[in-house]
């Protein structure tokens, strides 16, 4: 397996355990870098595009480059897999149903945004133009690729930094920081734990029928985000309090939220029978747990023995 990332979001920390073992090669360069994605196509054939900006925070701030390096790097993508008839999974966002509001959204609901001079519309507007280029691919040249809308993913090794809000929460819990909700925190969140998310994709990997079609993956219980601030001081044990930030204050003027965001994912029930097995209380728990070991002090460095008569 080959992983290409250009760590301008991510970490090479969260794939340095797994590089050790001689299955899987890391390769840090981007995927609008079309010779490098057509070299790496050409060996394998499945591809599982996760690589987009991340995060409202980096979206408002930078809509430019979230725009461009996702429409950029998503035509690289589709563009090689085709021609070297690789299958392609190409992950979506629960961003491009924007004000749909009813309680469980299924993928063939009309998508409803915002002014696309309000910068949060920007990753919706990029992610849906990155689902138009695949079926446009799939119809038109006949590529095997299968679009995911992810909602609300969280759990261990997620940064805080682009705005995502549990592992907000979580270090603002342990450094006993106030957790800054947004808006009255009444909005919901279908928070879904990484490892579903991750189970989901690879049981999709694993079927049949896939290509030109578009699944929901996330869970099925939403979470008001004041509910998820008090439920991470509870299980942190943490003296934190709570305190409302305006969405003005949070992203700048011109902000819309949104106060529903709840999947129907029967259609990849049906197909693969992927359940959600994971609570939002665990993900809490394992977000705790995964900050707590990095506040931790590294452990001291194992002490050498000397042995006596080996040279
Ligand atoms: N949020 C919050 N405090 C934070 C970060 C986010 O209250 O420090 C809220 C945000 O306004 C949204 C929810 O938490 O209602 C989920 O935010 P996130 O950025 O994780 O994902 P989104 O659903 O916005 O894509």
């Amino acid at each position: 397996m080959v992983i290409l990332d250009d760590l301008s979001t991510g970490s090479i920390e969260n794939i340095e355990p797994y590089l050790d073992n001689g299955k899987v090669r890391f390769v840090r360069g981007s995927v609008t870098d079309a010779d490098l994605v057509d070299e790496l196509m050409r060996g394998t054939g499945t591809c599982v595009h996760l690589a987009s900006a991340v995060g409202v925070q980096m979206i408002v701030s930078e809509p430019l480059d979230t725009l461009m390096r996702s429409v950029r790097g998503s035509n690289v993508v589709m563009y090689s897999a085709t021609r070297n008839g690789v299958r392609v999974l190409f992950s979506s966002t629960s961003e491009v149903y924007g004000k749909q509001t009813h309680s469980a959204l299924t993928e063939e609901d009309d998508l409803i945004f915002g002014s696309p001079a309000k910068a949060r519309w920007t990753y919706a507007t990029a992610k849906t133009f990155g689902e138009a280029l695949l079926h446009g691919y799939h119809r038109q040249r006949g590529a095997d690729a299968t679009v995911v809308r992810l909602f609300n993913t969280v759990g261990p090794r997620q940064t805080g930094t682009y705005g995502m809000v549990l592992p907000r929460f979580v270090r603002q819990a342990l450094s006993g920081q106030s957790l800054t909700v947004y808006g009255d925190g009444e909005q919901t969140r279908c928070f879904t734990h990484v490892r579903d998310s991750v189970s989901a994709l690879l049981a999709l990997l694993d079927s049949e029928g896939t290509a030109g079609r578009t699944f929901n993956i996330g869970s099925a219980s939403p979470v008001a985000v004041v509910e998820l601030a008090r439920r991470v001081i509870e299980r942190a044990d943490s003296p934190a309090r709570i305190v409302l930030v305006p969405y003005r204050e949070a992203y700048g003027d011109g902000f819309e939220e949104l106060g529903i965001r709840r999947p129907d994912t029967s259609a990849l029930k049906e197909l693969t029978g992927w359940q959600p097995r994971f609570s939002v209380d665990e993900a809490i728990d394992d977000v705790i747990a995964h900050e707590r070991a990095r506040m931790e002090p590294a452990p001291p460095l194992p002490h050498v023995l000397e042995t006596p008569g080996l040279a």
